[in-house]
């Protein structure tokens, strides 16, 4: 791997101690990042070296609890790892801080290779973009990178704004926009599951799947994200996103090498087919709900407008089910379902891929692939029972993968620092999915669909499941008092 220094923006703050600085962590103990590896930690806070690296320990400590046995190596890892404080506001601090990386980067024989890696709030990126253009930081003789958080613009406006202003700065192939989605293990198996399985490749289409379902559903509320979610909602912070990546993903047919090209020429192919909604038909084809007060494993949850942050009368969806179509021929007439939604019954997330039925036997084949927190897929048939001519039972073939998987920080972090950008959102892929979210954020705007109460800790919505039941099908493996593939049709 080429050695490379990696400016981190936002270093002080909730993701690098959470899911950054620990991926890193990972990766430095399973020998994956360059030698000599250097951070240069950016922040606003008047911190020490001290104090900012006795503030990363404390979240390693924290957060790579399995990795405990390998604390002795942790002071090596800090001594990667240097504070530096700026205000990225300021274009005099790029200046200092280009002299500082250079000088830097020639003591310790790095190439002048550039990561630069924004995990600050979204107002910050483009002007962080253009300050490290212009004070020529990211005019390096080796590559320059620039990976970035979530969220990519909060319309198609805003979206087109950050991109150009992105843009002027760094090439679309220099740009890794985070989907942690993409980063996940069994979401990465998905790009090979139709191209490398003939029998898969063999029912993948129109006349053998009756419909998918990608559902992701969280326990928990909005936590300390209110001031954010409250103006985002389900619909830009997991279905713009997320969501459509997953049915991108699904749907995607690569007819030659699983190269990055080849597999975002296949999403972007399933984004420009999936039909568009009209304003005014988005309440047919979308549920949007909110959260009321419930309980989750026997515990009381506030109602959404009662938590801290929130407008007391918020409109804010924090659930979302939608039907959509990807007018291509393998996929004519298959409606792909998408749910979403916050303080529900269980946290998982998961795709399922319903075939139709067989003249023999009434339950239909099912296809489960288990994202998180389970990893794996579950393949049910229909089998005789021994002895029992005629009568047919389901029978589940089940994979889980039990491995220590790496986080999705650690592959997403592995992959920009070799230049791959199979896993990573790209630009139109971006574009097309705002498109497509854009009248379904109007027509929520002007209230023209229903804002349905859901108590904390159920399935959502009895809407999202009627949503359904109008094309014959129901939710597969909401969490009931049935066995787990016995088809429900209520709450
Ligand atoms: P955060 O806890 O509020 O941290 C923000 C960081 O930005 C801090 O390090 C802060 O430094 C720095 N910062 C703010 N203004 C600055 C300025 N003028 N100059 C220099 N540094 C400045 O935010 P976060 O939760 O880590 O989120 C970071 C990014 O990740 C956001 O884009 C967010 O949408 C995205 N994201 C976060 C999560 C999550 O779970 N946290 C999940 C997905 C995506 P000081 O604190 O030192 O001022």
């Amino acid at each position: 791997m080429d050695t490379m220094t990696m400016l981190l923006f936002g270093a002080t703050g909730d993701l690098a101690a959470r899911k950054i600085f620990p991926a890193l962590f990972r990766m430095y103990l399973d020998r994956k990042l360059p030698q000599p590896f250097w951070v240069v930690a950016t922040g606003r806070r008047a911190w020490s070296q001290s104090r900012f690296r006795a503030h990363i320990e404390e979240s390693l400590r924290d957060f790579c609890q399995d990795r405990a046995g390998d604390f002795s190596r942790l002071p090596v890892f800090l001594q990667g790892i240097e504070y530096y404080e700026m205000d990225v506001r300021q274009p005099q601090a790029y200046l200092n801080l280009h002299h500082y990386v250079r000088s830097g980067e020639s003591e310790r024989r790095i190439g002048e290779n550039r990561l630069f890696y924004l995990s600050v709030s979204p107002e910050l990126f483009a002007g962080i973009a253009g300050n490290l253009h212009r004070s020529g930081l990211s005019q390096t003789s080796g590559w320059r990178r620039l990976m970035v958080e979530k969220p990519f613009g909060s319309d198609l406006a805003s979206a087109r704004d950050l991109n150009r202003k992105l843009g002027e700065a760094f090439a679309e192939e220099e740009i890794y926009r985070i989907d942690h989605y993409l980063g996940k293990p069994m979401v990465q198996s998905l790009g090979s599951l139709e191209s490398a399985n003939p029998i898969i490749h063999a029912i993948w289409n129109s006349r053998y799947i009756a419909n998918v379902q990608i559902t992701a559903s969280e326990t928990i509320g909005v936590e300390e994200r209110a001031a954010y979610y409250d103006h985002a909602g389900a619909i830009r912070d997991m279905v713009q996103n997320h969501l459509l990546q997953l049915a991108m993903l699904t749907a995607m047919h690569v007819p030659g090498r699983m190269t990055a090209e080849e597999i975002q020429a296949a999403k972007r192919n399933v984004m420009e087919a999936v039909r568009p909604l009209d304003k005014e038909d988005v309440r047919l084809h979308v549920v949007r709900g909110q959260y009321s007060e419930g309980s989750i494993d026997g515990t009381h949850a506030f109602a959404y407008r009662e938590e801290a942050g929130v407008a007391p009368m918020s409109m804010t969806d924090t659930f979302v089910a939608a039907r959509l179509f990807i007018d291509l021929p393998r996929w004519q007439g298959v409606p792909f379902y998408l749910r979403t939604g916050k303080r529900m019954k269980e946290k998982s997330t998961r795709i399922v891929v319903q075939c139709k039925p067989s003249e023999e036997a009434e339950l239909p084949n099912l296809m489960v692939i288990h994202v998180s927190p389970d990893q794996g897929m579950t393949l049910r048939l229909n089998l005789n029972g021994p002895g029992k001519p005629g009568q047919l039972e389901p029978v589940e073939l089940k994979y889980a993968n039990q491995e220590n998987l790496p986080e999705p920080y650690e592959l997403l972090l592995a992959e920009a620092m070799k230049g791959d950008r199979t896993h990573f959102a790209q630009w139109e892929e971006v574009e097309l999915a705002w498109r497509w979210v854009e009248p379904i954020l109007a027509a929520f705007a002007e209230n023209r669909v229903p804002l349905h109460d859901y108590p904390a800790g159920t399935n959502g919505p009895d809407a999202a499941y009627r949503l359904l039941e109008e094309d014959g099908f129901t939710w597969w493996l909401d969490p009931q008092d049935e066995p787990v593939y016995t088809p429900v049709h209520a709450r």
